[in-house]
């Protein structure tokens, strides 16, 4: 296909050859699933990490191939912000997220249904994974109602009352036509109690199952979500609950939550060995640099977050060197490139200096060349954490990384 191009698939319609899911022999847990789904999606495994452990593989969407590990940049309402699509493939790109609730809100599913999908209303031809919404509805929404059914909650924009329960959260994103669907959960603040956690995870299990149940027929790939908080035990229980449904790929949800990165990593480390070794594992929410260098080796495949678009709205950029704050007085009079080391259309011509002008007058164009660096930053860096794999030497990448970061950058008043 013609790159810039759009195809505006729909599902049903775009001609992507269907071939049935064949499960192999599960890697991590010795279980048959229940049943068997036909979907897009085919994950292969290309070659596993020596001692440190991670896999370099790849999926195949319906809009086309992605390279695993990968960083998914947030495209919250249909845009990520500050950059166009062909720019945001210029950064390396390959899938981004797109969020449910939002888009339901504003400008609404069946409109988007109506004008194609949100392939050809956003101008994006790459694969787009979908959230259930259910993470909004609790972060984000007023006075939300949990039961059986679902969530009624209020909309934050106007205050008007919505219900989505699991079979809502499959229509709408069958609607917007994404390649990858999540199952609707329920994520859990934290701190919460045992017990609270304990029949939340069984509520998402049950949801996960109706999810599953109104899906059957369709072709966009299902991934469920394993909560548990930071209860080891309950964990198991829904990455058990929902292995057995024999879903498309399986994430980690509720963390980065507020626990510390040492709690974080042990519950990955765990989880990820009850999930079978063939289907995708997908960290979500999760995009701290730290994080990903140290999240790649446990066998994580996709992340996604919003920290590299966010912080670059904020002034905050990602470098081989650590973080720097580009307001800062110290780049008033700096010529070089924010990244050295970084090949993106902002380091190869702009200086400090001139993006801190730009940030400190709040002209438009700060968002836009702060955002291209910092998701060329994490697109860099799943492709080195890639290469590392594919040559088994993570321990020296990650070795390097930690040592360009010795004394930050801003620290060091270079
Ligand atoms: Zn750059």
């Amino acid at each position: 296909m013609k790159k810039g191009t759009v195809r505006g698939c729909q599902l049903s319609v775009c001609g992507w050859k269907e071939r049935r899911v064949e499960w192999r022999k599960w890697g991590r847990v010795n279980r048959q699933p229940e049943q068997i789904r036909e979907t897009f999606l085919e994950f292969r495994i290309l070659q596993k990490g020596e001692g440190s452990g991670g896999r370099l593989g790849e999926i195949d969407t319906p809009h086309g191939k992605i390279r695993t590990p990968v960083f998914m940049p947030v495209g919250t309402q249909g845009s990520v912000k500050a950059v166009s699509p062909d720019e945001l493939r210029q950064t390396g790109a390959e899938i981004i997220l797109a969020n449910t609730y939002h888009l339901y809100l504003r400008p609404g599913h069946k409109l988007i249904e109506r004008l194609g999908g949100l392939h050809r209303f956003m101008g994006w031809d790459g694969p787009i994974l979908t959230d259930s919404g259910g993470f909004q509805v609790y972060s984000l929404a007023k006075l939300r109602n949990i039961s059986e059914q679902g969530v009624v909650f209020q909309s934050h924009l106007d205050g008007s009352k919505h219900f989505i329960g699991p079979e809502e959260a499959m229509d709408i994103q069958q609607s917007l036509g994404s390649d990858i669907v999540m199952a609707f959960d329920e994520c859990v603040s934290y701190p919460a109690e045992y017990e609270y956690v304990q029949r939340s995870v069984d509520l998402t299990s049950r949801w996960a199952e109706r999810c599953l149940a109104h899906m059957a027929g369709g072709k966009q790939a299902l991934f469920g979500i394993v909560q548990g908080g930071v209860y080891p035990d309950l964990r198991e229980k829904s990455a058990h609950d929902l292995v057995r449904l024999g879903l498309d790929g399986y994430a980690l949800g509720g963390l980065a939550v507020g626990e510390d990165r040492e709690t974080r990593l042990h519950i990955i480390r765990e989880t990820v060995k009850m999930l079978p070794d063939d289907k995708p594992v997908y960290l979500m929410g999760v995009g701290a640099p730290e994080d990903l260098v140290e999240s790649v080796p446990l066998g994580v495949d996709m992340f996604d977050c919003v920290m590299p678009t966010r912080n670059a709205r904020n002034g905050t950029l990602f470098t081989t060197h650590g973080r720097m704050t580009i307001k800062n007085a110290q780049y008033s009079d700096d010529e070089r490139p924010v990244d050295d080391q970084c090949d993106c259309y902002t380091c190869t011509h702009f200086s400090r200096a001139y993006l801190r002008h730009l940030f400190l007058a709040r002209e438009l164009l700060a968002y836009r060349l702060n955002t291209i660096h910092n998701l060329r930053y994490h697109a860099r860096l799943m492709a080195g954490l890639r290469e590392a794999l594919k040559d088994g030497r993570m321990d020296e990448f990650k070795e390097a990384f930690y040592k360009a970061q010795e004394g930050n950058i801003e620290e060091r008043g270079d």
